[in-house]
């Protein structure tokens, strides 16, 4: 008659050397297969919907042979493994089981002897019920070399995307400009900033491309400083993805911009969709969890585009920090007797009650709403004219606090009157 523990370890052998979750309690078997039962048996998750047509697994790969104790200190390991690196949450679950995933997905072979050998692993993704991070803790990082392709240039579709990519980006990162971009492939991002002007910088251990500023190999810090650092599809694959975006914070200039492009895990779980999961990937964000780990960084997103229905999200994260509240001068104003302050919402409320003992001197708000015409400013007591009666009255000076009004009122008027704009108060470019 075998013992338990033997038992336990021939367990293992026929499920391929898997460990099991509550294997610590080595005594108590039966119960043992009942809570292997509940973890197994794919409950319904709070916030990860189930994966399409597979049962969740949990990790991961033991060694054949382990004894208990070599067990148990695999479990912590495991344990601190599973926990939600990006929220800290312990509310993590077993969400699907790749099988057969290549140790580089894009890498293929010159004969079929050699693709049948090529070295695959089983990887077991992880889901956080808070963040929605998905995440593989029996990752591995593989070597990259100039053999893996991740090209798909040659689509028409997603020279597409690369062009809507560098639109996004332009749109947020003024020249001159120093980009560097982590991972970047063969450059083709790169180049395609080179040619609008950009100085740009790329490293990639796969890059086969040649391009003169690309270097075949990762990125270390320097003393070098960027305006922008790209990521395209690179952070899931870094199993320390952590102390980079740590390093990349620290070689930012000060208004220096982060761009992510990834695979959306909340577009993974929320569907149910597995086919993007594999073992190259050691992680995928949802823009929660994302957004959570750069503000950790004290960056917050400026920016978000989704791409292929979602499958593709892009961010763009800044560093902001809190600055003192801005003070209000009220010297503009000397000079005019007859001031009226146009479109009465909340920000001329604000400003009308706020600074209500600078403000003596406008008589009247203005609102093209007729729902608001013939009413009264709270507090202050304006009363409120259509436009026609604003013109009517000939005020000397009409406040607009939001300058991008300033040109359409200015134009209603026949004869020379002051547009006085926020800028005019606070201060500002
Ligand atoms: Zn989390």
């Amino acid at each position: 008659m075998i013992d338990t523990l033997t038992a336990h370890t021939l367990a293992f052998k026929e499920e391929k050397h898997r460990l099991f979750f509550p294997m610590h309690d080595f005594s108590r078997r039966r119960r043992d297969r009942g809570h292997r039962a509940r973890i197994w048996a794919c409950e319904p998750y709070s916030n990860l919907s189930h994966p399409q047509s597979t049962r969740a697994v949990p990790l991961s790969q033991t060694r054949s042979g382990e004894t208990g104790v070599g067990c148990l200190a695999q479990l912590g390991e495991f344990m601190s493994k599973t926990k939600c690196a990006i929220c800290g949450s312990s509310s993590t679950r077993p969400y699907f089981q790749v099988k057969n995933s290549p140790m580089l997905q894009k890498v293929l072979y010159e004969t079929a002897e050699l693709a049948r050998a090529a070295p695959t692993v089983t990887a077991d993704f992880w889901g956080c019920e808070n963040c929605l991070f998905l995440f593989n803790p029996g990752f591995v990082e593989p070597s990259y070399s100039g053999e893996y392709n991740n090209d798909q240039s040659l689509s028409p579709t997603y020279r597409d995307h690369l062009r809507a990519v560098v639109a996004f980006l332009t749109d947020a990162l003024h020249k001159p400009a120093t980009v560097l971009e982590i991972g970047c492939g063969n450059g083709l991002v790169l180049s395609m900033l080179h040619n609008q002007g950009y100085e740009v910088q790329g490293y990639d251990p796969a890059h086969a491309a040649g391009l003169r500023y690309v270097e075949r190999g990762p990125w270390r810090p320097s003393e070098k400083t960027y305006d922008a650092v790209l990521f395209r599809h690179t952070l899931e694959g870094i199993s320390g993805f952590e102390h980079l975006l740590v390093d990349v914070s620290q070689k930012l200039k000060p208004d220096g911009l982060v761009y992510v492009e990834f695979t959306n895990s909340r577009n993974i779980v929320e569907r149910g969709s597995t086919v993007t999961l594999y073992h190259e990937c050691a992680q995928y964000f949802s823009e929660g969890a994302l957004s959570l780990f750069f503000s950790k960084l004290g960056m917050f997103m400026i920016g978000m585009r989704q791409f292929f229905g979602g499958d593709i999200t892009a961010m763009i994260m800044k560093r902001s920090r809190m600055h003192p509240p801005q003070g209000a001068s009220f010297e503009k104003l000397a000079g005019y007797s007859n001031v009226h302050i146009w479109g009465v919402s909340g920000r001329t409320i604000h400003f009308l009650t706020n600074y209500a003992d600078k403000l003596e001197r406008v008589r009247f708000g203005v609102d093209l709403d007729p729902r608001k015409q013939g009413k009264y400013v709270p507090f202050t007591g304006q009363k409120i004219l259509s436009p026609v009666d604003c013109v009517s009255s000939r005020p000397d000076a009409v406040i607009v606090l939001n300058e991008y009004y300033a040109q359409e009122i200015a134009a209603l008027f026949p004869y020379p009157v002051a547009i006085l704009t926020a800028k005019d108060f606070y201060g500002g470019e």
